[in-house]
């Protein structure tokens, strides 16, 4: 539990930066992305007036009217739960990225709303190593989704996401980061502008930055606990 959110931000980012100093990288390559699911619009509030600028959402409906009570702030969203395609249309207009693309038929959906001028930062989920998840594309299908995206006029491919198994050992978790840095180093060599690996929640970002990390989806640790229900 959290009760100053500020206290919390400054804890998390200190936390980062000992991290990327650890694995010899700059800490301003390390982004974090402050995840809001299931806290109000007024905790989000404090945490942009303490200079956090990208948030997470999981639910669009829950998101819109947070991100329709913040539109004074220059905010960035980012969408990181399951994407329905009924959901693409609206998902894409009312969000900067989402990292949660995962199958061939939300491509052109997304891409749709989406202008080549202002075109949508897209990660391509992979389901590095939880068999018992519906979310993430394989590793084999990879390159054929990243390559979609990147010629889609709407989208920027900007990187990969994962959300490894949850309950594994430690040494489990790393080889599954690992994996994923060795997936990145792949595709940048088929697209050298990707940018982004998204990897690392609260309760192992420092690993993840220790295998290449350059966002980190942090929650818990910056706002406290959630009802369990919200995930
Ligand atoms: C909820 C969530 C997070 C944040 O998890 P914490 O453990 O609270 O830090 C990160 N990424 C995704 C995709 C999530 O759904």
């Amino acid at each position: 539990m959290q009760a100053d959110p500020t206290t919390a931000y400054r804890t998390v980012l200190a936390r980062i930066a000992a991290a990327a100093g650890g694995a010899g990288v700059d800490p301003s390559t390390v982004r974090l992305l402050a995840v809001s699911k299931a806290k109000p619009a007024a905790a989000i509030r404090t945490l942009a007036q303490a200079g956090q600028r990208a948030f997470g959402e999981n639910y669009l409906q829950e998101a819109a009217a947070k991100i329709d009570a913040l539109a004074d702030l220059a905010l960035e969203w980012h969408f990181i739960g399951h994407l329905q395609s009924n959901k693409c249309g609206e998902v894409a207009r009312r969000f900067d990225w989402v990292q949660s693309v995962d199958r061939p038929r939300l491509v052109a959906l997304l891409s749709a709303a989406r202008t080549p001028d202002r075109p949508l930062n897209v990660l391509v989920q992979v389901n590095i190593d939880d068999e018992a998840s519906k979310s993430g594309c394989a590793p084999a299908d990879l390159p054929a989704l990243a390559a979609a995206v990147a010629s889609a006029p709407g989208l920027r491919l900007r990187g990969l996401m994962a959300i490894p198994a949850p309950a594994q050992d430690p040494a489990r978790r790393r080889a599954a980061f690992a994996a994923m840095r060795g997936l990145f180093e792949a595709l940048r060599r088929d697209h050298p502008d990707v940018d982004t690996l998204s990897m690392g929640m609260s309760e192992d970002f420092e690993l993840a930055i220790a295998e290449g990390a350059t966002m980190v989806r942090v929650g818990t640790a910056l706002f406290g606990a959630r009802p369990a229900a919200s995930g």
